[in-house]
């Protein structure tokens, strides 16, 4: 059902040098169910040295033979998608229906990339010299170190991996420990398309150990992450020192603005949803539900009915729609914010604790009334829990959703053009969607603002961090 993972580096798959491995776990049961190969110095340095050879190969490629194997990856990936969606679930413990839409959607993203490639023009500006040419040339920045966490194991992967590849760039991922298969079944996808060896390289290991090697690599010329705000920060800085590129896509804490003129059935709905998929571990999720006075009774209500609906289980049976949480830190840091919350005075309407005593389930929760002083007012959840706080205008709303430094994805609800000019004027955010949840497509951008990073890993935008711009001026003589 599950097997082991192994590196993948040059174009062979391996163990470490050392032959140490790290445990799988299911986090619906609590099994161990296979292990990951972990690499030492040895392992990295052959990967550099492998990307550096595979950046020579690939930039070489033209961008349509380049976007081809993409494409043909894609859809190895769509006939895969059933035994990835699989092993996704068994490692990461989303529903299966979630599992295989995430690959589905990464080969959609992959075949957009694909075709960016091809776009990646230049430009060429009028001289104000008489038979002088000035052009300005993309060119791929080098070989890329990515970092990605674990709650998407593959959509996480995709973005970096596709805008590097679509650049021309070779790549070294360092994907999740914790859910190691389902990114080597994307890279596998990669490998048996026929992109050449040393052009996709794959490591699992200590996060900080690998990273701390590979950020200063001279070698290495652009680093992406994806994870938590103080490793982003530390990462950056890391990247700054060493005058390396960067995207960081990093935490965010979802202000929510329902207006007294909001449709409260569509949002209530619709947030409900979204607010437990991949059981609240989204960076865009919903989190601090800013609602104006006059609906705040019956918007709790019908979100509660809303959030009751979901049936939590282990992913892979059948009717589940909200898994365990990925892993035991989650589970510990739920019950340690809800706690809080409620002992600062906050009131529980929904769920609130663990289910069962195997497998790291929590129950879909939602708290309202939570004061600021509350932890989770100015933490991240990362997990299925709601906090919703009655506003009388939306000055005070717009101020609440601005107060935390993060600026991820925003949501509002109301009927009034003007308000939702305003709020898009207003909210600090990187993305923001209003009466609907329209977020994350390849072809928008998809990024944060202040504490949640820079740079954007979707739309036209999301191509540039992986080149480099070179002015040329040439007179015809
Ligand atoms: P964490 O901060 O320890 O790790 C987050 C991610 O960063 C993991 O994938 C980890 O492997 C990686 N990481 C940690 N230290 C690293 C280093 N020195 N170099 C390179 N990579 C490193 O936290 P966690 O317990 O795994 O996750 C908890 C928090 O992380 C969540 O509360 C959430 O804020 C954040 N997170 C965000 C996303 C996202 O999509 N933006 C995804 C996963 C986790």
């Amino acid at each position: 059902m599950y097997e082991d993972v192994q590196l993948y580096i040059d174009g062979e798959w391996k163990a470490g040098a050392a032959a140490r491995t790290l445990d799988v776990i299911n986090p619906a049961t609590e099994a161990v169910i296979g292990k990951v190969a972990q690499a030492e110095t040895a392992d990295l340095d052959a990967a550099v040295a492998a990307a550096q050879a595979g950046f020579e190969t690939w930039k070489r490629m033209n961008a349509y033979e380049r976007a081809n194997l993409m494409r043909r990856a894609a859809n190895l990936l769509r006939e895969r998608a059933d035994a990835i969606a699989r092993t996704m679930t068994l490692e990461q413990g989303k529903p299966l229906a979630e599992a295989k839409g995430e690959a589905m959607s990464a080969a959609d993203l992959i075949d957009w990339f694909a075709d960016e490639g091809r776009r990646a023009y230049g430009r060429m500006i009028p001289s104000r010299i008489p038979g002088s040419y000035q052009l300005v040339i993309k060119e791929p920045v080098g070989p890329v170190a990515a970092f990605s966490p674990w709650n998407f194991p593959i959509n996480q992967v995709v973005r970096k991996l596709s805008a590097a590849l679509a650049a021309g760039c070779s790549i070294i991922v360092k994907a999740p420990e914790e859910t190691p298969a389902a990114p080597a079944a994307l890279i596998r996808a990669f490998a048996d398309a026929g992109v050449p060896r040393g052009v996709i390289n794959l490591v699992y290991g200590v996060p900080a150990d690998i990273s701390g090697y590979l950020v200063p690599h001279p070698a290495i010329r652009k680093i992406s992450f994806t994870g938590s705000t103080p490793v982003g920060k530390h990462l950056a800085q890391l990247a700054g020192a060493h005058m390396k590129k960067a995207t960081m896509e990093l935490g965010g804490h979802g202000p929510v603005l329902v207006c007294d003129d909001a449709d409260l059935d569509t949002a209530a709905a619709q947030l409900g949803a979204f607010k437990l998929r991949n059981a609240g571990q989204v960076c865009t999720s919903p989190t601090r539900f800013l609602v104006q006075r006059a609906v705040f009774a019956p918007f709790v209500e019908k979100l509660v009915a809303a959030m009751s609906k979901v049936r939590v289980g282990d992913g892979l049976s059948e009717g589940v729609t909200m898994g365990p949480l990925a892993n035991a830190r989650r589970l510990r840091a739920m019950q340690s914010l809800v706690d809080d919350a409620l002992s600062n005075g906050g009131t529980l309407r929904l769920g609130g604790k663990r289910i069962g005593e195997r497998g790291y389930f929590f129950e879909p929760t939602v708290l309202t009334d939570v004061p600021q002083r509350a932890r989770i007012m100015s933490e991240e959840p990362f997990g299925p829990v709601a906090v919703v706080n009655a506003f009388d205008t939306l000055d005070e709303m717009i101020d609440e959703a601005n107060r935390l430094p993060y600026g991820l994805c925003a949501f509002a609800y109301t009927r009034s053009a003007k308000q939702a000019h305003r709020i898009a004027a207003e909210v600090e955010t990187g993305m923001l969607t209003i009466n609907q949840i329209a977020i994350a497509f390849p072809e928008v951008p998809f990024g944060g603002v202040k504490d949640s990073g820079y740079g954007s890993e979707g739309g036209a935008e999301a191509i540039d961090p992986y080149l480099n711009l070179k002015y040329v001026s040439q007179l015809d003589i």
